[in-house]
């Protein structure tokens, strides 16, 4: 008894990185909601400053950086405005990232590697680095890692950031294995395709979408989607987990092909 009371995050404050707009958004109203105070990161300070101000207005604290990920220095600046303001930090997510361009592998300059990598594998890194050790210092702490699908299955004309997501991953089980003993959970989640600018700039209409992955519940999924999944593992409830990746992509992507023949075969419901 008294697993939903485990699922409050009330007065914990939490970084949600790329809180400016999409998955991070959501996931930082989400934790707000649940009864964080939220210190809300992006490159970009104005969207970062509207997330802020529509978390005050649910009666949370919040505080909004404009930090670039990918730059140890913005991230240590991150961590001590974090700190001056709220004296701690109990939650990290690091869901900053994304494709800025696509590209098969073998005509992709080396820039575009590089940055794609740092965006999406660096960025962990560096974030779960500097705050891990304040994390070390108050003897607990949850870090969640914004994985994706695209880390498990290849998309052609991904090959970064497929490679970063699947590093993601790696890196969050070694990371679990050496903060356990300091009381801090680390986990990821891959995401499916997800309604954002993101997804909507690479990957086509919803309908597409769910075709051509495959999707069995039959839709992409919204950002609220995830930050269930994110308040899960940012609470108490999840204090016995460390070191998964969840996948929240409505179901196991199914060939199209496979589907049609089961339903050929099958085609009635059952008695
Ligand atoms: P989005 O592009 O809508 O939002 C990303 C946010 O990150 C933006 O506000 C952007 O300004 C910020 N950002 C970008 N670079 C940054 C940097 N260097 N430093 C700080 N902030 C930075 O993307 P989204 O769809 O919300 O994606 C969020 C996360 O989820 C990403 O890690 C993405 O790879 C992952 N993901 C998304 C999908 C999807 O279908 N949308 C699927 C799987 C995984």
């Amino acid at each position: 008894m008294g697993a939903l009371t485990q699922f409050s995050l009330g007065n914990k404050v939490a970084i949600v990185t790329g809180a400016g707009r999409g998955i991070g958004k959501s996931i930082a109203l989400n934790f707000a909601e649940a009864g964080a105070h939220i210190v809300v990161a992006d490159i970009d300070p104005n969207t970062a400053e509207a997330t802020a101000a529509d978390i005050r207005k649910l009666g949370r604290e919040s505080l909004a950086v404009g930090a670039d990920v990918t730059d140890s220095k913005q991230v240590t600046q991150l961590a001590e405005k974090a700190l001056a303001k709220f004296g701690r930090i109990d939650i990290l997510v690091n869901n900053a990232g994304g494709l800025p361009v696509k590209s098969p592998a073998v005509s992709m300059n080396e820039e575009d590697w590089d940055k794609i990598i740092s965006l999406n594998l660096k960025s962990v890194f560096l974030c779960s680095k500097i705050i891990g050790k304040i994390m070390i210092k108050q003897n607990g702490g949850k870090i969640i890692n914004i994985a994706s699908a695209g880390g498990i299955r290849a998309v052609p004309g991904s090959s970064p950031y497929g490679a970063a997501k699947a590093g993601v991953m790696h890196f969050t089980q070694t990371l679990a294995v050496e903060l356990a003993r300091f009381h801090i959970r680390v986990n990821a989640i891959a995401p499916g395709s997800v309604d954002t600018v993101l997804g909507r700039t690479h990957r086509g209409s919803p309908q597409e979408r769910v075709e051509r992955s495959g999707i069995p519940l039959g839709r992409i999924g919204q950002p609220d989607d995830i930050a269930a999944a994110a308040i899960y593992l940012a609470s108490d409830a999840s204090d016995w987990v460390t070191g998964i990746v969840m996948e929240v992509k409505g179901g196991p992507y199914t060939r199209k092909g496979d589907m049609e023949m089961f339903l050929k075969m099958f085609p009635d419901r059952p008695e």
